[in-house]
């Protein structure tokens, strides 16, 4: 028995009979050319492009209906680096200079690249790594002649479990229709895009595996299990049947959850609680409703903004508000103006001027210190969310507010933007605003701030970071990540005290609003509004039916007064196991 550990991908435990993708490019030719054979060569090569650019666009095109909607996204992001001249010129430009054929002017531009891709800071470009490579792979493969699609159909069983050296979002087209009982592989991080697409497919998988592939023999029995990111190779009795079980406890668990759908988030004291997802593209909205949540209590609206060479202009930022606000069907809107920075950096921002140069990013030119600096981009958002509001229910919020200073200065580039909309005769609708409260100054100062806005939310993901100065990107503090630390029990009372007190609404949009670790403290401090990904929405509110709010208001007293981090620790467990 092996047991190797990578990221936790897809949720929930498959057990089954291994099968290896066995794929990749096995011996790239290497020759050299004489000077008349460089054109047909080139030719050879461009045919090459043009047949990878069919195939991703024909899967692209045949997308089913139930297959995950980040993946017309993905393979689009894969046709864009295909057509990006580092992959479709500069193979050429090596192959002229070094008169060498195709496919070794592609080995060595792929591997330039991957060292370029090595050296970028950003964890989020470097990931990208990983696409680079499969457009690479498949570019290859037929240049030398190999077919590029995953044969599955033939050798499946029904209880199969793909073990990939790397999957692309490609190869993910057709498994909803296959009966892929879970999935690992060698490659990947946590945001690769094949972890994504595992979360989104709902099925059970861990990647980044390492050397898994090399370990695994064809038809072997392997446990993977997608909640601890774990994969187990050959089995004995007593594991396999401990794995059954918690697959069947699993299984049932979200059969239950699922029937919570349509029920009513409402404690057993009969407390109300508003239960909003966390979306990042229009796409996610059909989820919302699926899981009838109450509405969007954050859309990261940068997203829009990454993977493109230009800003938004203001008439496709409307298109695509209204037809996020239409889709919302009355229920509340509430659209982050741009977050970037730090490990959101947009291409256009242009080499020099990137906050990621700055020594410490997460302290420098990011959120609505960004926002200032680029008043035209921040007023051409606001008008675009202003005129999208006459459909519906919009809110507007501030990202990385540190002081009172800076919001007063927001809401007056918000002042000019409605102003440029009434000298332009169009008409906008009314919109609540309101700030994150993701720094510690500003929870400090939340009644200041809250005087100025209708409600605030509350970025535990930032106040842990910049709270306990601890990177939320770097694995090697990671364990000191702790949202759950005193000091921040500390500034979510706070927070959520004082905006009780003064009639406003309080959320939390950070992670913590989605792990149920959490929801009955949160609850017991008096937060009735959670805004979550929206795959958590079901076991929070599962917590929340099981929970008595103001049993739970008296229960962290003593929690919140305690200073020792071990202490409260185990206050918070005895919290949760009073449920
Ligand atoms: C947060 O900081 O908790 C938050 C919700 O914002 P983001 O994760 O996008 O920084
Ligand atoms: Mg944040």
């Amino acid at each position: 028995m092996i047991v190797l550990h990578g990221y936790a991908a897809g949720k929930g435990i498959a057990i089954g009979r291994a099968h290896l993708v066995v794929r990749g490019v096995s011996e790239v030719p290497q020759s050299s050319l004489k000077t008349e054979e460089i054109p047909n060569e080139i030719a050879r090569f461009e045919a090459a492009v043009k047949t990878t650019r069919k195939q991703l666009e024909q899967l692209r095109g045949a997308i089913p209906e139930n297959a995950p909607t980040e993946l017309g996204a993905f393979i689009s992001l894969h046709l864009m680096l295909l057509t990006d001249a580092t992959l479709s010129r500069e193979p050429i430009d090596i192959l002229e200079e070094q008169a060498i054929n195709a496919e070794w002017a592609l080995k060595i531009q792929t591997e330039r690249l991957s060292q370029q891709f090595d050296e970028i800071d950003d964890e989020y470009l470097r990931q990208r790594k990983q696409d680079m490579l499969q457009v690479a792979e498949r570019l290859q493969r037929n240049l030398i002649g190999q077919s590029t699609e995953l044969n599955l159909e033939a050798t499946l069983l029904d209880d199969t479990i793909l073990i990939a050296h790397d999957l692309s979002p490609a190869d993910t087209v057709y498994f909803k229709d296959q009966r892929v009982e879970g999935f690992v592989t060698d490659m990947g991080g946590p945001t690769s895009h094949t972890a994504i697409l595992g979360r989104s497919l709902n099925i059970p998988s861990v990647i980044g595996l390492g050397n898994a592939r090399r370990l695994i023999s064809e038809h072997e029995w392997v446990i993977v299990d997608g909640i601890g990111g774990v994969l187990i190779i050959n089995p004995d009795e007593l594991v396999l049947t401990e794995y059954r079980r918690r697959q069947k406890e699993y299984r049932t668990h979200q059969r239950a959850l699922n029937k919570l759908k349509k029920n009513a988030a409402e404690t057993l004291d009969g407390e109300q609680i508003e239960l909003l997802a966390n979306i990042e593209n229009v796409d996610d909205v059909k989820a919302i409703h699926n899981l009838g949540a109450d509405g969007i209590g954050l859309f990261r609206s940068e997203f829009l903004f990454l993977n493109r060479d230009t800003l938004p202009n203001e008439a496709e930022q409307y298109e695509i508000y209204s037809e996020l606000v239409k889709k919302m069907k009355g229920k509340p809107l509430n659209i982050r103006t741009v977050d970037l920075g730090v490990d959101k950096n947009p291409r256009w921002f242009g080499n020099n001027s990137t906050p990621n140069a700055a020594l410490n990013p997460a302290l420098g030119l990011t959120g609505i210190r960004l926002c200032h600096a680029e008043p035209i981009m921040f007023r051409t958002q606001m008008r675009a969310i202003l005129r999208a509001a006459v459909y519906g229910k919009v809110k507007i919020m501030f990202p990385m507010i540190a002081s009172l200073s800076e919001l007063k200065q927001s809401l007056v580039h918000l002042e000019t933007a409605k102003k440029q909309l009434i000298e332009r005769g169009e008409t906008f609708g009314d919109v609540e605003i309101g700030c994150m409260i993701e720094i510690p100054s500003a929870a400090l100062t939340v009644s200041s701030l809250l005087k100025w806005v209708d409600f605030v939310s509350i970025g535990s993901n930032d106040l842990v970071q910049y709270t306990l100065a601890v990177d939320r990107n770097d694995d090697s503090v990671s364990y000191l990540y702790q949202p759950a630390h005193p000091a921040i029990i500390k500034l979510l009372a706070h927070i959520i005290r004082t905006a009780n007190r003064m009639g406003k609404t309080v959320s939390v949009c950070g992670e913590m609003a989605g792990d149920t670790q959490y929801t009955r403290l949160l609850l017991g401090l008096g937060l009735r509004t959670f805004s979550m990904n929206p795959s958590n929405l079901l076991s929070v509110k599962d917590a929340i039916l099981h929970a008595h709010a103001d049993k739970l208001e008296s229960d962290v007293v003593k929690l919140v007064r305690n200073e020792d981090p071990d202490k409260v620790d185990v206050l918070l467990k005895k919290l949760n196991e009073a449920a």
